[in-house]
């Protein structure tokens, strides 16, 4: 067992404080990865706060992972010492049923997450606010060199979560696509449904961040917070991605649907939404979700990102800071992405 720094969960209402663990043996297929970067994802917050219900403790969050191969077991072939790799959401799967079959791990009934979930040998799983991990090969992905490898890691959950609806509802040139809240999320889809070709709406509720949403490649913003955006928009979108952490009326963000349009969760509001039949009946609208995205979908998305020159907007924190950001990204107050510097652990 390997000695092993970071930063826990230790109850839903105390802060993150330093924690000590082991990460296990190599096994023949299994890579070891010193942690340079992790994304704070919003996703840690809900199961750190246990706002999903579930949550174990202690809990060292973190899914957006990126770092160089440290070591390697005796069998691995696809990755070798020093390369730039990344690790997301998920760390293994059982590989034998349909889902993993044909590419989509995050459907698996076994898949293993990379926090919060246990091993198949029932050992719990501990996420990337530390300085090593241990990953099976099969999970292990591959970070382009054209992406600064800080500015990589939000793309392993933000960056995938965005990329594999887009390209599941195939938006391309000539699409309108929304998005709903600019944070981490948001600001990905924005990135890569431009570079997809569409055009880009920004519904958010912060009306300061109109400049930010044009440079990050929208081709319109609007207020969610002026009514009249309702009017104005009603029919307007082929897609709607839908980023928001909060409950909000579903109704009106559907009545901006043209015919045929998907409104697509892929944010998780603690509680039910209500929806009324008439907001899907009318317009003959689908409300649809969509979770992370499989291990070779993930890989097309990183090598998506590095030739197109996609990366996440990030500000670097010390992981002494990690409460703080917490604070920060609930009151909306990041841009886009807090990635946290594993080098301070030390
Ligand atoms: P984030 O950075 O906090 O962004 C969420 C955005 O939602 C905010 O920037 C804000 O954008 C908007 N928002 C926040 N509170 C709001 C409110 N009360 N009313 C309206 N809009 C509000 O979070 P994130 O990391 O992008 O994650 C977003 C959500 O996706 C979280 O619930 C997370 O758990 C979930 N998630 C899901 C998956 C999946 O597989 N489906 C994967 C990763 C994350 P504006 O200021 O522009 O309005
Ligand atoms: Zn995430
Ligand atoms: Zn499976």
């Amino acid at each position: 067992m390997t000695p092993t720094k970071g930063y826990a969960a230790t109850s839903p209402t105390t802060p993150l404080v330093p924690y000590s663990f082991t990460r296990r043996e190599l096994r023949p297929t299994d890579v070891a990865i010193d942690i340079l970067y992790c994304g704070v994802c919003h996703s840690d917050i809900h199961q750190a706060r246990d706002e999903w219900g579930g949550s174990e403790f202690p809990m060292v969050p973190g899914h957006e992972i990126v770092g160089v191969v440290k070591k390697v077991g005796a069998n691995v072939t696809k990755h070798k010492v020093g390369d730039k790799v990344g690790v997301g959401c998920l760390v293994d799967s059982c590989r034998e049923c349909r889902h993993c079959r044909e590419g989509f791990e995050q459907f698996c009934a076994g898949s293993v997450m990379t926090y919060n979930g246990k091993e198949k040998d029932g050992t719990p799983t501990q996420g990337g606010y530390s300085n090593q991990i241990v990953v099976e090969q099969d999970f292990v992905l591959r970070i382009p060199d054209a992406i600064p490898l800080e500015s990589a890691a939000p793309l392993l959950c933000a960056g995938i979560t965005t990329y594999s609806p887009l390209r599941h509802w195939m938006v391309g040139e000539g699409e309108k696509v929304a998005v709903v809240g600019l944070g981490g999320l948001g600001h990905m889809a924005v990135k890569l449904a431009h570079a997809m070709g569409a055009e880009v709406t920004v519904l958010s509720h912060s009306p300061r961040k109109g400049d930010d949403a044009r440079r990050l490649g929208a081709d319109a913003f609007y207020s969610t917070v002026e009514e009249e955006t309702f009017s104005k928009l009603a029919g307007t979108f082929d897609l709607i991605l839908n980023t928001v952490s909060a409950e909000m009326d579903w109704n009106k963000y559907l009545r901006l649907l043209d015919r045929d349009g998907t409104m697509v969760l892929v944010g998780v509001p603690t509680n039910p939404v209500p929806v009324h039949a008439f907001s899907v009946i009318g317009g003959r609208r689908s409300l649809a979700g969509s979770p992370i995205g499989g291990i070779a979908e993930t890989q097309e998305m990183l090598d998506f990102c590095g030739e197109h020159g996609i990366s996440s907007d990030i500000e670097l924190v010390p992981i002494q800071k990690i409460n703080e950001a917490y604070e920060r990204v609930l009151k909306g107050d990041v841009k886009y992405r807090f990635v946290i510097d594993m080098k301070t652990l030390a």
